[in-house]
């Protein structure tokens, strides 16, 4: 029961499919692996993220696509032939034994010699630095301990591919940033090849080399954290990257990459994300961080009168929620606390606003000839 090499150069997901009777679950996700690379699946529940996790580890059949390990099709394979390593959020470790036996178990299935599970277990217990507790059962440890032990388990046996669904959800927050930083090391000093599910882009993008934001079952976008940060290709990526004041508008005029936009009762010029034109619906996403709290007579690209709703503490910052004369909200993080039921004004950049088609609106679809515009470089 051996799995397949370790030293591959790329994992390639062709168009990979998975119907649940007539729902699609996921819906022909492409992208090729390089060796090494840490990929991070995003998006909300039920986005198709374990799906597609199941499917590369054989747990379900593909109703759709294939996938190849450099020229040889693995998507027929059952699970063990694959042998890809897999960590989940609730440990999945034998309650009955102990650490070290938790860690060996899967080489003894394998039939490797004693001798030499003996040092690979020493040094997978070494590698996540568990040595005070080799000897103690699932039950005796911390949740953060026994992932370690899961992590452990997986990468004892050398995989070449570790798929992880989830692995830090039911850890609290401290213990999650650290094993956060674990995770990433343990990728790098190991060489391995990590895809990793999560619903939280902070994760994501502190981890992986690249991300696939997923949304009923489609893939939204590829890219580096910085490609996704800075230039989401839609309102829902933009969304999961923190811009989470996403406002309804209408085209009033574009000029260049600049688009005029009426919104919010005022106007904002906002730079353009995708093809939009005088007249079209679209959406406009500010992030908190890019909303400024100004003087109450300056004027702006942009200008926002609000009344404060909610002042949150959050360390070196104030979160703010405040409402405009239409009713709408508007999330702003400011180093200075403003009183509840205060009158601020807020302004924003051009280049901070980002000017999205809105969803189901035909791309320019009432131009009157203003000129259409290319989509920020996004990389797919
Ligand atoms: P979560 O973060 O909540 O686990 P997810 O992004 O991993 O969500 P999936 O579990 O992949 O989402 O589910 C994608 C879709 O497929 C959902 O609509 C889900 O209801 C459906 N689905 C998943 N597994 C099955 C199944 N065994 N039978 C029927 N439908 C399923």
């Amino acid at each position: 029961m051996t799995g397949l090499k370790e030293d591959f150069s790329t994992l390639r997901l062709e168009g990979l499919t998975r119907s649940f009777g007539g729902q699609t679950a996921l819906n022909g996700l492409d992208l090729t692996i390089k060796h090494g690379e840490f990929i991070a699946l995003l998006g909300p529940s039920g986005c198709g993220k374990s799906t597609a996790l199941n499917c590369i580890a054989g747990l379900l059949p593909l109703t759709g696509g294939r996938i190849m390990l450099d020229d040889q099709q693995v998507d027929q394979l059952p699970p063990e032939k694959r042998g890809f390593g897999m960590v989940f959020q609730n440990y999945a470790l034998f309650p009955h034994l102990s650490v070290q036996k938790n860690i060996a178990f899967g080489l003894q299935m394998r039939k490797v010699p004693r001798a030499e599970i003996k040092s690979r277990v020493a040094e997978a217990i070494d590698l996540v630095q568990l040595g005070p507790h080799a000897k103690k059962l699932p039950g005796q440890m911390s949740g953060g301990q026994q992932q370690r032990v899961a992590i452990a388990r997986a990468v004892v046996l050398r995989p070449p591919l570790v798929l992880m669904d989830e692995p830090l959800s039911n850890l609290d927050a401290k213990l999650r940033l650290e094993m956060r930083t674990e995770i990433r090391r343990l990728h790098q000093s190991l060489g391995l090849t990590t895809i990793y599910v999560t619903h939280d882009q902070e994760e994501a993008l502190s981890l992986a080399d690249r991300l696939v934001v997923l949304r009923g079952g489609e893939v939204q976008q590829v890219g580096t954290p910085q490609e996704l940060h800075e230039t989401p290709t839609n309102a829902h990526v933009a969304d999961f990257m923190g811009y989470r004041n996403l406002f309804d508008g209408v085209v009033e005029q574009v000029d260049g990459r600049t688009a005029k936009v009426a919104l919010l009762g005022t106007t904002a010029h906002g730079t353009a994300a995708g093809p939009v034109a005088a007249g079209d619906r679209v959406q406009a996403g500010i992030r908190p961080e890019d909303l400024t709290i100004a003087d109450a007579g300056a004027s702006s690209t942009l200008t926002i009168d609000a009344t404060v709703d909610v002042v949150e503490y959050q360390g070196r910052e104030f979160a703010v929620e405040a409402h405009v004369g239409t009713g709408e909200s508007v999330h702003v993080r400011t180093s200075e606390r403003p009183s509840v039921g205060s009158s601020i004004r807020l302004t924003a950049d051009a280049h901070r606003i980002l000017v999205f088609p809105a969803e189901g609106e035909p791309a320019g679809s009432k131009a009157d000839g203003s000129v259409k515009l290319e989509t920020a470089g996004v990389a797919r």
